[in-house]
């Protein structure tokens, strides 16, 4: 696969994770320009025009969420959190300012692009066919049939409510984003109230168990805990 097209911009002040993943996204032929401060990192959005933005939360002059907020005010470009930080609030409160999702330090380079790949492949569903799917979703040995309302896997149909249903039909919409459990509350019920949650729990493990899928079990749905839920979008 040539990735030449592909110009990431590493936002990162610490100049040895820096290096390391620029040397890891370059082994992969993507192409990387980097900045060290929220300010540099505005001037090299709006002169070069990355396909992809990888953001430490905790620059030197402002919080990375604030570069988050001029990028989504410009663009969809899609962008990948990197952060030390094991706060969860920090990771819910990008994702819900339109992050696509989040890798935590430290990683190991397969994890970076397979995000890296997802982020880039989740822009480009979105920008030729938008946001109401059509057709056929295919993922490894599962398809999802949008117009008949339908779920197989290995060729047979799964029996979902039409909650269970919506709730995969919407992860797969934003596959390879990481939807936070107040995103798909909102867009299930519409409302959040004390039981959210504890609902979509109770829906997810029902899905899970209809899928087959065992706890430990990376395929299809990722669970983040305390954060959300990503359909994955590589094929393994
Ligand atoms: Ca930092």
């Amino acid at each position: 696969m040539n990735n030449n097209k592909y110009k990431i911009l590493l936002v990162e002040d610490e100049s040895n994770i820096r290096n390391l993943v620029s040397t890891m996204l370059e082994a992969s032929e993507y192409r990387v320009i980097t900045a060290t401060t929220c300010k540099e990192a505005e001037t090299m959005f709006a002169s070069h025009m990355p396909d992809l933005i990888i953001l430490d939360l905790g620059l030197p002059d402002k919080n990375g969420l604030e570069l988050l907020n001029y990028v989504r005010n410009e663009s969809l470009t899609p962008i990948i959190i990197l952060s030390a930080r094991t706060d969860e609030h920090d990771k819910v409160e990008a994702l819900d300012m339109g992050a696509n999702d989040y890798i935590t330090k430290p990683f190991g380079s397969a994890e970076l692009l397979a995000r890296v790949r997802s982020a880039l492949r989740n822009n480009r569903h979105c920008s030729e066919e938008g946001k109401l799917p059509g057709g056929k979703f295919i993922l490894g040995d599962m398809v999802i049939d949008y117009d008949a309302r339908q779920i197989f896997i290995g060729g047979n149909e799964i029996k979902l409510t039409q909650t269970e249903y919506n709730i995969v039909a919407l992860l797969s919409e934003y596959s390879g984003k990481m939807m936070t459990y107040s995103a798909i509350i909102k867009t299930i019920w519409g409302y959040p109230d004390e039981g959210s949650i504890k609902k979509l729990q109770v829906n997810m493990a029902n899905i899970r168990k209809k899928f087959g899928i065992k706890p430990g079990d990376k395929s299809y749905i990722i669970n983040e805990l305390g954060v959300g839920y990503r359909m994955n979008s590589d094929k393994n």
